[in-house]
């Protein structure tokens, strides 16, 4: 895997001009084009089947939609896991599936903003990795996960501000970064019957701890930011549970390790008829396998092979 993100990096990064919401806002027009529409805070709370056929989905407000063909993105894991009925999970043995690939690594991520334009403050357009020198991966990781307080295990900060040409048009004297780290679950399931904004004093301390060490990173990098942060905000694992669903806070959906690629459920097409799933779990992480993964969902429900065609432009 490594080996395929340090390739696909050789001849540059590509970044939307206008910022990652500028994906939505594309495809919004092609999709309102075609007939469809895309509702936001709209959480689904079960896909409704009919004698083993998908024909709807039914949200938590008790709304239901109909469709010829039902499509989940929201990941393999949370799809059999909450958004089936149990019967049909039972019937098609859909949680033996789950057993056989495991949840990625749980993360945190330090948002920052800072005063200064990415020219003023000199921020590179290119991301850190930064590991440990002295140990090798996997000893890292075991250490860190028994004790939390031990060295990270990688440190990833990206500067999206400076890498967007059209930033400063919309925030002029300003930039962002962004530090990413793993992070066990575990130490914060004791949290995860609070909620957002309103958990007690305890987290918010150990969020504050690991966000001043993330800052450290930083300087170490880049002493000269030291006094530019006006503002910074940790998300935990269980941020990215309330936000997008993943059980564990997992950073990628599935692990990937070399048994989740050779496993056949992990594709469009479902036991469930009219049902597909698409989405990273269907491919491998990131923002372009999960765009590239709708091209495969499509091609997989109409039989046509747009692939070659998505591939000549
Ligand atoms: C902090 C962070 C930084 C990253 N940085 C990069 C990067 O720089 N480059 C890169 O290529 N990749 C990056 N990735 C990975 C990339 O974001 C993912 O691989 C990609 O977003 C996966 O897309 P997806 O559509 O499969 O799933 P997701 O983007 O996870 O979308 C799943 C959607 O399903 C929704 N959902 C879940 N349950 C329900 C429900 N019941 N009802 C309705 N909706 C539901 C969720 O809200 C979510 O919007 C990053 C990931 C993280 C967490």
């Amino acid at each position: 895997m490594h080996a395929a993100v340090a390739r696909h990096y050789f001849s540059g990064g590509s970044f939307p001009i206008g910022g990652s919401s500028r994906i939505a806002t594309t495809v919004d027009k092609v999709i309102e084009n075609a007939g469809g529409t895309i509702l936001i805070s709209a959480e689904v709370d079960e896909v409704i089947i009919d004698k083993n056929k998908a024909t709807g989905v039914k949200m938590k407000d008790g709304k239901i939609f109909s469709a010829k063909n039902i499509i989940s993105g929201a990941g393999i894991m949370t799809t059999y896991d909450k958004l089936l009925p149990k019967q049909i999970v039972g019937k098609h043995q859909l949680k033996e599936q789950l057993k056989k690939v495991k949840r990625s690594v749980s993360h945190a991520c330090l948002y920052i903003g800072l005063k200064g334009s990415p020219e003023e403050l000199k921020l590179p357009k290119t991301n850190y990795w930064i590991y440990p020198d002295k140990i090798d991966h996997d000893t890292a990781v075991d250490n860190y996960v028994k004790d939390l307080k031990s060295y990270f295990t990688v440190v990833y900060i990206s500067f999206p501000s400076a890498k967007d040409p059209d930033w400063s048009n919309r925030y002029p004297g300003k930039s962002a970064i962004d530090i990413i780290t793993l992070l066990p679950y575990e130490p914060f399931d004791k949290w995860k019957n609070s909620n957002w904004m309103k958990r007690d004093e305890s987290y918010t301390a150990m969020k504050e701890k690991i966000a001043q060490r993330l800052l450290n990173e930083l300087y170490k990098q880049l002493p000269h930011l030291e006094g530019k942060i006006e503002h910074y905000e940790l998300s935990t694992p269980l941020t990215t549970k309330h936000f997008i669903n993943y059980q564990e806070g997992e950073i990628y959906g599935l692990d990937h390790t070399p048994k989740r690629f050779i496993q056949r459920f992990l594709k469009p097409k479902t036991p469930i008829k009219n049902f597909y799933l698409t989405g990273q779990d269907i491919v491998t992480a990131g923002v372009a396998a999960a765009l590239f993964s709708g091209v495969i969902t499509t091609a997989a429900i109409t039989r046509k092979n747009i692939i070659k065609k998505v591939m000549q432009r």
